[in-house]
């Protein structure tokens, strides 16, 4: 087979579920960072929802580039302030009025303030709400919130949840409840870090729940760390579990696609 590609490798194809290249630290390069992005393999990059003033530019993106470009629809956690109310408003009418990928990133974030908690977790149990109501996927943010989000999920699984615990960074037992729960693992550049602690989870659950992410322009992989992350970096992610998994990259692209299209549909 490989005598048709005339002695070039075949780009194993990969998706990146969770990326904010809507952002302004992509408006000067956006077209050539794409490129760089199918190069690498990335087929599909999945946009996470943030509050109401990233709304266009996450529309615009997904507009001007529809094959490769989905967005999701969501309150995140950080944003959750005084307004939180008329916040989910807009997401709900958004969600309401076209399709989505998905609903988020919804969740709980314990990390930066804890002023609005109770907000945070009415926000999220609403939203996941919605995602059930509406037969989407739910992708969640869950800094240092882990337990907290895997209870609201368990209350609110009556068979027809399903999402991503994105920029998932717990134990091995947090990740089989999750997985127990019919989610998945979002994995991205903390796998490449060398105290972010989740090859030993990795082990224990295996890749059949695992899909990958960038979380661009965040938590950029080794050897790019401290610089902005994009999704052409998410092959050094794949390369990462391919070495921790002692499986051929093909494999690891594979398999980790295979299982962003179980959540996403194709
Ligand atoms: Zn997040
Ligand atoms: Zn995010």
């Amino acid at each position: 087979m490989m005598a048709h590609l005339c002695g070039m490798e075949a780009v194993s194809h990969i998706i990146d579920t969770h990326a904010h290249i809507y952002l302004d630290e992509f408006k000067s390069d956006l077209s050539s960072m794409l490129d760089r992005a199918r190069d690498a393999g990335v087929e599909r990059i999945y946009m996470p929802g943030i509050a109401s003033a990233d709304i266009p530019d996450l529309l615009q993106t997904e507009a001007m580039h529809p094959g490769l470009c989905r967005a999701m629809m969501g309150l995140h956690p950080c944003y959750v302030g005084e307004d939180y109310k008329a916040e989910l408003d807009i997401v709900a009418d958004w969600l309401s009025k076209r399709p989505f990928a998905a609903v988020g990133e919804v969740g709980l974030d314990f990390h930066w303030d804890l002023t609005h908690v109770e907000a945070q977790r009415e926000a999220f149990s609403k939203q996941v709400g919605w995602a059930a109501d509406l037969g989407l996927p739910v992708v969640i943010h869950s800094r240092k919130s882990t337990d907290a989000c895997i209870d609201i999920i368990r209350g609110q699984q009556d068979g027809r949840l399903k999402g991503i615990f994105h920029c998932f960074s717990g134990t091995a037992d947090e990740a089989r409840e999750i997985i127990d729960l019919g989610f998945y693992l979002g994995i991205g550049g903390v796998l490449t870090y060398k105290n972010g602690g989740l090859a030993p989870v990795i082990e224990a659950v295996g890749l059949d729940r695992l899909v990958l992410e960038t979380d661009a322009p965040y938590l950029t992989p080794v050897p790019f760390r401290g610089k902005r992350n994009e999704p052409a970096h998410l092959k050094l992610v794949a390369q990462r579990l391919s070495d921790i998994a002692g499986l051929p990259y093909a494999e690891v692209a594979a398999i980790t696609t295979r299982n962003a299209q179980a959540v996403f549909g194709a």
